[in-house]
């Protein structure tokens, strides 16, 4: 490492010295937030907004393809409004941030600012839905939502944050359960496809699933740290909000029956996942797929003649294959290195006078820190061919990590020992009682993540309690 990069990154922590400083470090340096004057609250960044506008503008492409629409809700929600559904209101009311005044008039009813927009979806469905005809109705709304949390950290726990919301209703309980599945599945594509973030599909136990639903799906992702996280979920409510909210309509017999829902969400906490999985030492790694800029340019001596119309040549004929930028301000190539390594930018190109006459480049990829000298003719093509190897690779060494770091225990002497030693996910069989699940919190930190849709019966007794147990379920220390 030359002397300036040494003394760029010297201001990163060691990921495994001290890893959420390392987190913390990085989501600054890299320029992807900044702190407001709002305890918990984040301003995101250009570099930061154009991850989760690349994350967001996927995603809502493929929420439109499976036949959703896009709708706003309001920012408030009238007291009454959100006591209407018991379960929903306990599982809120902890967080929520009420508003009392308007101006200087006390309101006659307090708003609350959404922590999530059920009520406000169900009591317009309860408007719009009467007949068989009406349905399904598939709607989603990209908005923010303000929780009152006690502990914050960047992107993975705000007061407010920003996402997107599915609400739809159905005829039947089988098409929200189809439907239900089918969100979860489209974020698992968004993560690995995208992301290169390999994720575990399953329900969540009783005890961790949303308020008001009858059952939660969730997709959990393993970070570098050995913790998991929570990266979507989906719920399917059954008639419950229908029956809350009066959400009726007509069958074909001319019967009056209530719809069947589902709710689905995604955060810009995925973004807090993508810097965990990939990140290392040197800051960011972003894979190929999400990166606003695949390919930085860095031309070398560019005072010298003819350097930077070649590199802005460059920019111009790669631009068809990839998003790519050039940094042509009077900075030292070797700051520039730093600084689009600390940003995760998946690849760099040199170019000086010595390539030009050579008719070549050299791309370094970030993942590896790999340099490759690439004739000229040859650009385009091997660059295509570079991206999709990094993000290929990123998928994988994530996967690797996650299975290394996926343990099997069968007593609960091994479980705490193997969560003491290993971290990760363990797998273990689980009676099915809260009790057992409660113990298994309080003595280890580890919660359950989810029951996994691909089930292996690695004992028949409860990790716990020692009674016959038949679910297996991922457990985990959290974020
Ligand atoms: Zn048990």
């Amino acid at each position: 490492m030359s002397k300036m990069a040494k003394e760029f990154v010297k201001d990163v922590t060691a990921m495994d010295e001290d890893f959420a400083q390392w987190y913390t470090d990085v989501v600054t340096k890299a320029d992807l937030i900044d702190y407001s004057s709002v305890r918990g609250s984040m301003i995101i960044r250009p570099y930061g907004y154009a991850l989760w506008d690349n994350i967001k503008n996927e995603l809502d492409r493929r929420i439109k393809e499976t036949g959703h629409e896009n709708v706003y809700m309001p920012l408030f929600i009238p007291e009454s409004l959100l006591q209407k559904e018991k379960d929903h209101v306990e599982g809120f009311a902890p967080e929520v941030a009420w508003v009392t005044h308007g101006g200087s008039e006390e309101l006659t009813e307090r708003l609350v600012v959404r922590p999530t927009s059920e009520v406000l979806f169900c009591e317009h469905y309860s408007n719009i839905i009467h007949s068989y005809r009406d349905l399904p109705k598939l709607y989603n709304q990209w908005a923010n939502v303000v929780r009152w949390e006690k502990t914050t950290r960047p992107f993975l726990r705000t007061l407010e944050f920003l996402w997107q919301e599915g609400h739809t209703a159905h005829a039947t309980d089988e098409e929200a359960m189809d439907e239900t599945i089918k969100m979860l599945n489209v974020y698992a594509a968004i993560c690995e496809e995208i992301l290169a973030i390999p994720v575990v599909k399953g329900q969540k136990t009783e005890k961790e699933k949303f308020a008001g639903a009858k059952a939660t799906f969730t997709i959990e992702s393993l970070m570098h740290d050995g913790k998991a996280l929570q990266s979507g979920t989906s719920h399917h409510f059954g008639t419950g909000f229908a029956e809350a909210f009066g959400i009726q309509y007509t069958d074909k017999e001319g019967k009056l029956q209530y719809v069947h829902q589902t709710s689905w969400g995604f955060t810009t906490r995925i973004i807090g996942a993508l810097i965990m999985v990939h990140g290392d030492d040197r800051g960011l790694v972003i894979p190929p797929k999400a990166a606003p800029t695949q390919v930085m340019i860095v031309p070398i001596a560019q005072h010298k003649e003819g350097v930077l119309d070649f590199a802005y040549d460059l920019k111009k004929t790669l631009s068809g294959v990839a998003r790519v930028d050039i940094d042509a301000s009077d900075k030292k190539p070797g700051w520039k290195f730093n600084e689009y390594e600390m940003k995760g930018i998946p690849v760099r190109l040199e170019v000086g006078p010595k390539d030009i006459e050579n008719k070549q480049v050299v791309l370094v990829r970030r993942d590896t820190l790999e340099k490759v000298i690439v004739p000229l003719d040859q650009l385009e093509s091997k660059l295509g061919e570079l991206l999709a190897d990094i993000q290929a690779n990123l998928y994988n060494k994530a996967l690797k990590h996650r299975e290394e770091r996926t343990s099997v225990t069968v007593t609960f002497d091994e479980f705490k020992e193997t969560l003491e030693t290993n971290g990760g996910f363990i797998k273990a069989m689980w009676c099915g009682e809260l009790a057992c699940e409660e113990k298994i919190k309080e003595e280890t930190g580890a919660t359950s993540r989810c029951m996994p849709f691909e089930q292996e019966q690695v004992s028949d007794k409860c990790v716990c309690c020692g009674e016959k147990a038949d679910k297996m379920v991922y457990w985990a220390k959290a974020y």
